[in-house]
């Protein structure tokens, strides 16, 4: 999906890496940054966890969230 308008989070939700369960308010040990994150999806691969299995996951956990919330 691309162009679509982007809803807006509620306050407070925060988006948690597949791989390490780290999210916005929890970072890894040293810090880290969101190389892929969905914010509508609250699904995202923090900078620690960038392999390719661990991309690939989130792709797949991004798609099926998209169907789970979609509407
Ligand atoms: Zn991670
Ligand atoms: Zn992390």
């Amino acid at each position: 999906m691309s162009g679509a308008a982007r809803q807006v989070l509620p306050v407070g939700a925060v988006s948690t890496c597949v791989h390490c369960g780290c999210d916005d308010l929890h970072a890894c040990a040293g810090g880290c940054a969101w190389a892929r994150v969905d914010r509508d999806l609250g699904v995202g691969v923090c900078t620690c966890c960038t392999d390719k299995v661990m991309v690939a996951h989130w792709e797949k956990r991004a798609l099926y969230a998209a169907e789970v919330t979609r509407g």
